[in-house]
């Protein structure tokens, strides 16, 4: 057990109060559901990073997932710092765009053609002013704990930070736009159908996370994915597959290789930038080709495809391969069996998710296939656990709705002390 030392972070973060709301520039980060001080960082190497106190921590959020290859990897550093010396931005075409969207291709095949830009929330929105261009409708389908990024279409009952601080729609989205987007239950197989039935001619998209990550990992189902791309299929709606998140972590292929579905649109961020802002949407060559300047559904961006963010990506996907999923996916599964045994022998209900190197340790019985089971699970116990696993050196997302991650860089060695340190929060939590 390490002593936590916030002096450094509590100064560090009542200056931040000062000049950005709640000190961040995301909310998630602020620990406000967690209560206490977030942790200013200094710099991470590997799995590790360490805090402005000089605190050393096993690191499972890697940014929010993008950190694939860990932190501050060498070759991407190396390469990071060639292509910066020879700039950071034309605004003009770059062999390095083409680079990235034919190392995506090869191993997302469905995404035919891409277009890049600078983040998930810009990838989503883009896919969707798509959708609703190509199909010349309005209403889009969305599903309960789903997060797509925020904007204004998508900020209903969206999951992540909405769903962390109890946000169903977002103050500031026109009723008129929230009237478009139509929610039903995660996994409702029934529920879609009568959607369908009820709407079908008017719906442009459906826009899901094939493996859901903003609610902690829930998994959707075969059937559920499935009937998504018949209904679709069947009353000409466009099934966006949002795997910002999912994509080259469910798998390397994203959740659509793990499951075979194949939607029209994806829409990518995360790994595909290894640490740099990038986000991406693509798919069907005809539906992509409704773009400026060959179609004219608008869309552009000053730094989309910037060379430092295209050279992020291209030396992370190139270092990774099938054999890396199946060594971490392992390591994932011993993890969360290890959780589990510590949870079981301690008392404490709970239920693990992993898909591929995605995992969740939900402080519930079970089972979680929905937005409202992990909102019955136990917070303040998570609460508790969350300082004590950082009292032990392990840094985990800061709340129920977000997901864990690990890295290329994750030792058997870190997995063991890991669920050594949930045995010892667990213990310290039900004294
Ligand atoms: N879509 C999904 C599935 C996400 O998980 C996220 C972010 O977590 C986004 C979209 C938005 O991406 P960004 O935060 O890069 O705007």
């Amino acid at each position: 057990m390490q002593q936590l030392h916030t002096k450094k972070s509590a100064a560090a973060f009542e200056a931040a109060q000062k000049r950005m709301p709640g000190g961040v520039n995301s909310p998630v980060r602020a620990f406000k559901n967690v209560g206490g001080t977030p942790l200013f960082i200094d710099h991470g190497k590997n799995q590790h990073i360490i805090d402005i106190d000089g605190n050393t921590f096993i690191d499972y959020v890697l940014s929010w997932g993008p950190l694939i290859l860990g932190h501050a990897d060498d070759q991407v550093v190396a390469d990071l710092k060639k292509a910066a010396e020879r700039g950071t931005s034309y605004g003009a075409p770059t062999p390095l765009e083409t680079e990235l969207a034919e190392l995506v291709h090869q191993i997302i095949p469905s995404i035919e053609m891409i277009r890049m830009v600078s983040s998930g929330t810009e990838a989503t929105m883009s896919a969707i002013r798509l959708a609703r261009g190509y199909t010349h409708r309005d209403k889009i389908v969305k599903f309960i704990g789903n997060y797509h990024g925020h904007s204004d279409s998508l900020l209903v009952d969206a999951g992540s930070g909405m769903a962390t601080f109890g946000i169903t729609t977002s103050p500031g989205v026109p009723d008129a736009l929230a009237y478009d987007t139509l929610t039903v239950p995660y996994n409702d197989t029934a529920a879609v159908k009568e959607l369908f039935a009820h709407h079908g001619d008017e719906i442009a998209g459906v826009i899901v996370e094939p493996v859901a990550g903003n609610m902690g990992v829930v998994p959707g189902t075969q059937t559920f994915l499935q009937t998504l791309r018949d209904e679709t299929t069947a009353h000409g709606a466009l099934l966006i597959f949002d795997e910002v998140m999912s994509g080259f972590r469910a798998d390397f292929h994203g959740a659509q290789g793990l499951r075979g579905i194949t939607p029209d649109l994806t829409t990518l961020g995360k790994v595909i930038g290894g640490g740099l802002p990038v986000g991406a949407f693509g798919g069907k060559r005809e539906i992509m080709e409704a773009i400026t300047p060959v179609g004219n559904i608008y869309h552009a961006g000053t730094l989309s495809g910037n060379p430092l963010a295209m050279t992020g990506g291209i030396s992370t996907l190139k270092q990774l391969s099938d054999a890396d999923y199946v060594a971490m996916e392992k390591r994932v599964a011993a993890l969360t069996a290890g959780i589990k045994h510590q949870a079981d022998k301690h008392g404490i209900p709970m239920t693990v998710h992993h898909v591929g190197t995605m995992w969740s340790a939900f402080y519930s019985e079970g089972p979680i296939n929905n937005f409202a089971d992990v909102q019955a699970c136990d917070q303040e116990l998570f609460e508790k656990c969350f300082w004590q696993l950082l009292a032990h050196g392990v840094y985990v997302a800061p709340s129920q709705f977000e997901t864990c991650f690990i890295s290329t860089k994750h030792t058997d060695e870190d997995i063991e002390k890991t669920i050594e340190a949930y045995g010892a929060a667990f213990a310290a939590a039900t004294r």
